[in-house]
C-alpha cells in the first residue's frame, strides 16, 4: 500500500526503506505524519503542521454544476451543458495531489481515521459559504461497494460525512446503497463512465428533503451523479454535493 509520494523532510520514508508492507504499519501509527513521517505534536490533527499548510483550497473556477475545472465559473461546463447533472451545485475542497492526495489515500485506505475531522472540517467551511447551505436538511455519505464493507464496516465518506454535520449542525442520514458494480480502483475512465444508472438505490424517507451528498474524491463526477439521480428518484427535493478533493480527468484535457 505504498500511497505515500515521498516526504519533504529529506529523511527516507518506510516506503522507501522497508517496501509498502511498512508503509502500511507505519500508517497506523496514529502519532506520525503520514506525509513527511514526523511525529505529531501537541495540537497537530492527523498530519504535521508544516503539512497542513501545504494543503490549499483549490484556486481558479470551476463548475458550479459538477466541481470541475472550467475557464469561467458563471457557465456550466460543456459536459453540466450537454446532459444537465441531478445535484444543483457541487463543492470541491482541493486538487487530489500532493499532502492532500496522501492525507485522503492514508483515510481512506492506511486506518489514519484522525484525518476525517480536519478535512471534514475544510470542505464544511467552504459549502457554510455557499448560499444553499442554510438549506440543507440532511447529509448523506457516499456508500462504498458491498466488497469493501466486508473488509472494514466504515467509508471513509462517512467519516467525512460526521465531520460536516457536526460543522454544519445537520445531521447524518444513511439514505443510499450501493450495488455490486466491481471494483472502481484501476478501472479506466471510460469504464467509469459506463457507471450503470441504476448503481445506487435510496431508501424511502427522502421526501421533500433537501440533501448534500459528501464523497472523498470525484475525478469524472459520474458516482456523483448516479447518487444524486438515485436521491432524486426517491423524492429528494434537492441536492447538492461537497468532496474533499477534484482529480484531474485527463481525457478532458487530451
Ligand atoms: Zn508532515
Ligand atoms: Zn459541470
Amino acid at each position: 500500500m505504498a500511497f505515500k509520494l515521498g516526504p519533504h523532510s529529506g529523511r527516507m520514508s518506510a516506503v522507501q526503506t522497508g517496501g509498502a508492507l511498512a508503509a502500511a504499519i507505519e500508517a497506523l501509527l496514529p502519532g506520525m505524519c503520514p506525509h513527511c513521517d514526523h511525529p505529531l505534536e501537541g495540537r497537530d490533527r492527523g498530519l504535521c503542521g508544516s503539512c497542513w499548510s501545504l494543503t490549499v483550497p483549490r484556486a481558479g473556477s470551476a463548475c458550479r454544476r459538477c466541481g470541475v475545472p472550467t475557464e469561467d465559473s458563471s457557465e456550466p461546463c460543456l459536459v453540466c451543458l450537454q446532459a444537465p447533472p441531478p445535484q444543483s451545485a457541487t463543492v470541491a475542497w482541493g486538487e487530489h495531489g500532493g499532502v492532500l492526495r496522501t492525507a485522503i489515500l492514508a483515510l481512506k485506505h492506511g486506518g489514519r481515521d484522525d484525518l476525517a475531522a480536519p478535512l471534514g472540517e475544510r470542505l464544511a467551511g467552504s459549502i457554510a459559504v455557499e448560499s444553499w447551505a442554510s438549506l440543507i436538511d440532511g447529509i448523506v455519505p457516499m456508500p462504498s461497494h458491498p466488497w469493501r464493507r466486508l473488509n472494514k464496516p466504515w467509508a471513509a465518506s462517512e467519516l467525512l460525512a460526521d465531520s460536516v454535520s457536526k460543522r454544519l449542525e445537520r445531521p447524518v442520514v444513511q439514505l443510499l446503497r450501493r450495488h455490486g458494480t466491481g471494483r472502481q480502483t484501476g478501472q479506466s475512465r471510460a469504464r467509469l463512465l459506463e457507471l450503470p444508472q441504476k448503481s445506487f438505490s435510496a431508501r424511502t424517507g427522502t421526501d421533500s428533503r433537501t440533501l448534500l451528498l459528501i464523497d472523498d474524491v470525484t475525478t469524472t463526477g459520474t458516482t456523483l451523479r448516479r447518487a444524486a439521480e438515485a436521491l432524486r428518484r426517491a423524492g429528494a427535493k434537492d441536492v447538492y454535493c461537497g468532496v474533499c478533493a477534484h482529480a484531474p480527468d485527463p481525457r478532458r484535457f487530451s
